[in-house]
């Protein structure tokens, strides 16, 4: 706790000393309008190329020669809540610090950029004429408060703005505090979450295609979870949009 407050004071010191700082690495803008969405270049750069080939259904980062047909092999057995995931890049490099970074309150405006640069740069991958609304993946209300943010809503946001569609971040919400201590099995994982969503009461969601936004996915448990919860409510289809699939 007493780390994390000496790390936003001195982010904060970062800001006020340089004042055009890169959100990622903290390197000052050596001139003026060099940064692009408040990146460096360098920062810009590695965050916005995805060097690999990934999965078009969960996207994990496969090998060349995969064979993709039905998914990957990380994914063709496993029935998931949405239809496909669209990932800025890998978790890793720039793009995982950038994602660190937006997990404390000091990293809001790094989760809103971050939503313009999903949109400039995979906007066009998506089926945006399909796309009724954007939903963020909400916190339980603790984590929300004790983090000051949600990141997944800030991202979300800003991502729906640019892409001109609405924004409901209070369509769903988390009735469960799920620990994110390692699971075994893939089974403990999705009993872990079972439950732990509700759609707003009196929300009318019936054959709507929504997009649902998370930072970042990992096994795909809380996503898959969160996308049944909404077709559960009516919603006809679910297409899931991240920053990183680790
Ligand atoms: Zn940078
Ligand atoms: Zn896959």
């Amino acid at each position: 706790m007493l780390r994390q407050w000496a790390r936003d004071t001195i982010h904060q010191l970062l800001a006020w000393v340089y004042p055009n700082a890169c959100l990622v690495c903290e390197a000052p803008e050596p001139q003026p309008n060099c940064f692009r969405h408040g990146l460096c270049p360098g920062c810009y750069e590695a965050i916005t190329t995805d060097r690999h080939n990934s999965c078009p259904r969960c996207s994990q980062t496969v090998g060349p020669h995969t064979d993709l047909e039905n998914g990957c092999p990380h994914c063709r057995s496993v029935s998931f809540g949405f239809e496909r995931v669209f990932r800025l890049g890998p978790y890793e490099g720039r793009l995982r610090e950038a994602i660190l970074r937006i997990k404390s309150a000091s990293g809001e405006g790094l989760a809103d950029m971050l939503g313009r640069v999903w949109a400039e740069c995979r906007g066009s991958s998506l089926p945006s004429d399909e796309i009724d609304c954007v939903v963020p993946v909400p916190l339980y209300w603790w984590r929300k408060w004790s983090r000051g943010y949600n990141q997944a809503e800030a991202f979300a946001r800003e991502l729906a703005r640019h892409l001109k569609l609405p924004c409901q971040a209070g369509l769903l919400r988390r009735v469960r505090s799920t620990p994110q201590h390692l699971q075994p099995s893939r089974s403990a994982r999705r009993e872990n979450v079972r439950g732990a969503f509700r759609v707003r009461r009196g929300a009318k969601l019936t054959g709507l295609t929504l997009l649902l936004v998370d930072d970042v996915m990992t096994t795909g448990s809380t996503l898959s979870e969160a996308a049944h919860t909404l077709r559960r409510a009516g919603a006809q289809r679910v297409y899931v949009a991240v920053l990183a699939r680790d």
